[in-house]
């Protein structure tokens, strides 16, 4: 495994890969998950995909700074790069790219707005945030121009904006959505969730909790009024700190009735904020 640390040799890299593998025209050449390391079983199954599917596997690892707001978590977002390295290694990752911010951003920066979709939500709470991760996205898409690209749908609004960027761009890149990973408590794997205290943890569980019940309710017992639905969640999730609990569509739209759409939720539990979904269909 290759770990890049400068564009210089991720280009090299990259480019004496696709000549070595003499098939420049394959869909299935370049697979790339883009991540901020501290990697969990939800990053896994993203890198296990794309090994399965492509020749070469890309793996970023790379704390953006441009998707932190002042008041956020980013001199102290975990990074275990040594632990990271040898997960990557061992599920048979190719090119480790981490990159030194100074190599990603110059100071005289172009910025990147969002589709509208971008400023509800996570984009209403975290101002900016969507801007700095497109721009570091299609920074990275550009460097390493991969066939396909993976992303997880527990980050359900970013995978949404991500398509659109690229389909209102026409990048030529294949981008894959994959399901949520879970831990053996429910909980969806976060790389946030070792700020959580034990009783934290405990209390974060009405989050799967929610998503187990709306998914019965919807699938099994037929109902699709929102306000129902909404009502019930709310009930689960009493006494907690809830950013928001609603219903989008594929355009980042609010609808009124639980089909064809996701249910997205943001939940603070002391001062960590977890985010979970379901994808109805
Ligand atoms: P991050 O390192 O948090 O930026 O996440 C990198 C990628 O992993 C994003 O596409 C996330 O949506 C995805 N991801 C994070 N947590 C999970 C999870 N529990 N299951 C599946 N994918 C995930």
């Amino acid at each position: 495994m290759v770990v890049a640390k400068s564009i210089k040799e991720l280009k090299q890299y990259v480019n004496e890969s696709i000549l070595e593998s003499g098939n420049k025209d394959s869909k299935n050449l370049l697979g790339f998950v883009p991540t901020m390391g501290a990697l969990h079983r939800g990053h896994e199954s993203l890198i296990k995909q794309s090994i399965n599917d492509n020749k070469i596997s890309v793996v970023s690892i790379f704390v953006n700074p441009t998707q932190f707001s002042p008041n956020e978590d980013l001199a102290k977002y975990p990074r275990p790069v040594e632990k990271d390295l040898q997960i990557c290694k061992k599920l048979g990752v190719d090119l480790i790219f981490m990159p030194y911010s100074s190599e990603i951003y110059s100071r005289d920066e172009i910025g990147l707005n969002p589709s509208s979709g971008g400023y509800i939500l996570e984009g209403f709470i975290r101002e900016n945030h969507f801007s700095g991760v497109l721009r570091v996205v299609l920074k990275l898409f550009n460097l390493i121009r991969p066939n396909n690209a993976y992303f997880g749908q527990k980050d359900a609004q970013q995978l949404l904006l991500i398509q659109k960027m690229v389909d209102c761009f026409f990048l030529n890149i294949n981008i894959i959505g994959m399901p949520i990973i879970r831990d053996d408590d429910n909980l969806a794997f976060s790389s946030r969730n070792i700020y959580l205290s034990e009783l934290e943890r405990k209390e974060a569980l009405k989050i799967p909790k929610v998503i187990f019940h709306l998914q019965q309710r919807i699938e099994k017992d037929n109902i699709v009024d929102i306000n129902i639905l909404k009502s019930e969640a709310k009930e689960i999730l009493h006494g907690m700190n809830i950013d928001y609990l609603e219903f989008i569509d594929s355009d980042l739209k609010f609808v009124n009735v639980a089909r064809n759409c996701i249910f997205v939720l943001a939940v603070r539990v002391g001062g960590t904020r977890l985010l979970d979904n379901l994808w109805i269909k």
